[in-house]
């Protein structure tokens, strides 16, 4: 094919394969979302790219390189969404749904685009599930985020590759102070600074602390400590958050290098992180952002939220063999029909059935073909039970109901038998 008419690189097909995989966990997501209140909000994902450059900060990797933006026919800069965030919170303001100190509980789903060098775990077009809480300050709400997403690896089989790093980054203008005690203590060795870390020296020096370059991390070790420089209610929040973990029995590691790549976190930042996916390790993050509801034009908000990126999340259930058997088999029952007026029984049946069995995944043989071929299309479909009907079972009003899976002999079920005598053979699986 003409590599025109391929897809963008970093951007994938998601086949069906793979798609029950996804269903899977998005709706073991929502679920238990729905069971800790959280509601479901839906954005666009085009936005001004004034949005994103306000919110996520002009000195950060996302807005500085990886973002996809373009003019629309009316000359406006649009930008295919990086992140949620954002969105979320312009759509909270422009409805006026926190207002007056209402909470907002919500979740959102859905592709996000970053101009990324494509690897294992890192595309261009990638899946989020992101949750926002508007207006709980403390640092209980904090616990209960990531309470869920601990339940969350407890349903998907996964705690036991997970690890949760936790750091607080203080107040903003705790930050200030730290950010002036680092710059100066990293200008005085400047020689030793990689590249990227000298460049980010007067835009973005926090950032500098997770430098992959391990001269830079050798020279961090006796740089100041952003604990060190914390406000008193950043301290309490952070010492509640702990407490609340604890007392939740949620392990956790205090990572006092996190730092987060966006602007807009204070207090609280937090990430889950696996080693079985090499450099892309990371599957969920998120932390605190009082200030950003009110950088972005609305009244104090306080703020606090997480993304997981869907693809690691699935590549980690993969490779890990995690993925529940049962998402294997995606029909029940194989509908085979054999001459013409045999079809039309079926087709009339198979309807009745739906009816009355509407969890039933059945599939009516389509394209007609021998007895022999449409069995052994039964046989590749993995249902579990083959129902037959040919002029014989036509004359006799019943229907052959064949076990594909060893499950026992061929019998003949009368029509009016075959919905009970079906739920209670798909019962038992
Ligand atoms: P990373 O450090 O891996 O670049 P990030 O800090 O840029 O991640 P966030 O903006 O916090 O990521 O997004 C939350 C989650 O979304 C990440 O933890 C990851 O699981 C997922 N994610 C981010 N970027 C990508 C990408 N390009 N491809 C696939 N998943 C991604
Ligand atoms: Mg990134």
């Amino acid at each position: 094919m003409s590599k025109s008419l391929q897809a963008i690189r970093g951007m994938n097909d998601i086949l069906p394969e793979q798609t029950p995989l996804w269903r899977y966990f998005e709706a073991t997501v929502a679920s238990l979302l729905d069971g800790y209140g959280y509601r479901q909000i839906r954005m666009p994902i085009v936005e001004a790219t004034e949005l994103f450059k306000r919110s996520i900060g002009e000195v950060t990797d996302i807005v500085e390189k990886e973002m996809y933006t373009f003019d629309d026919r009316n000359g406006d800069s649009l930008t295919l969404r990086p992140e949620g965030t954002a969105s979320c919170v312009r759509a909270v303001l422009e409805h006026g749904i926190t207002g007056g100190g209402q909470v907002q509980k919500l979740w959102y789903q859905g592709p996000m685009f970053r101009h990324e060098r494509p690897q294992k775990g890192r595309y261009r077009q990638f899946h989020q599930i992101g949750v926002e809480v508007f207006n709980l300050d403390g640092p209980d709400i904090d616990a209960e985020l990531i309470l869920l997403t601990w339940r969350l690896w407890g349903e998907l089989g996964l705690r036991d590759v997970v690890t949760l790093e936790l750091n607080s980054l203080g107040s903003s203008e705790a930050r200030v102070r730290y950010r002036e005690a680092l710059v100066a203590f990293l200008s005085a060795r400047l020689e030793l600074l990689d590249e990227d870390s000298k460049r980010r020296l007067t835009s973005n020096p926090l950032r500098i602390l997770d430098s992959k370059v391990p001269e830079t991390q050798a020279l961090l070790t006796d740089a100041p400590k952003l604990a060190d420089y914390l406000d008193e209610a950043s301290r309490v929040h952070f010492e509640g958050l702990k407490a609340r973990l604890d007392a939740a029995g949620i392990p956790y590691v205090i990572n006092p290098k996190l730092v987060r790549g966006l602007d807009y976190y204070c207090k609280t930042v937090f990430e889950w992180v696996t080693d079985q996916l090499g450099a892309q390790g990371t599957v969920c993050a998120g932390g605190r952002y009082d200030g950003l509801v009110e950088q972005m034009g609305g009244k104090p908000t306080a703020g606090v939220g997480f993304a997981m990126g869907i693809e690691r999340l699935v590549l980690l259930l993969e490779s890990l063999e995690r993925v529940p058997a049962a998402l294997s088999r995606q029909i029940d029952v194989y509908f085979c029909a054999f001459g013409e007026a045999a079809e039309l029984a079926a087709l009339a049946l198979s309807e009745t059935l739906r009816d009355q069995l509407p969890h039933m995944r059945l599939q009516v043989n389509a394209g007609g073909g021998s007895f022999k071929s449409q069995l052994k299309k039964a046989d590749k479909s993995a249902a579990l039970f083959a129902l037959v009907v040919g002029d014989n079972e036509l004359a006799e009003r019943v229907v052959g109901f064949k076990p594909l899976r060893g499950q026992g002999e061929q019998q003949n079920i009368a029509w009016d038998a075959l919905p009970a005598h079906l739920a209670a053979n798909l019962n038992q699986v």
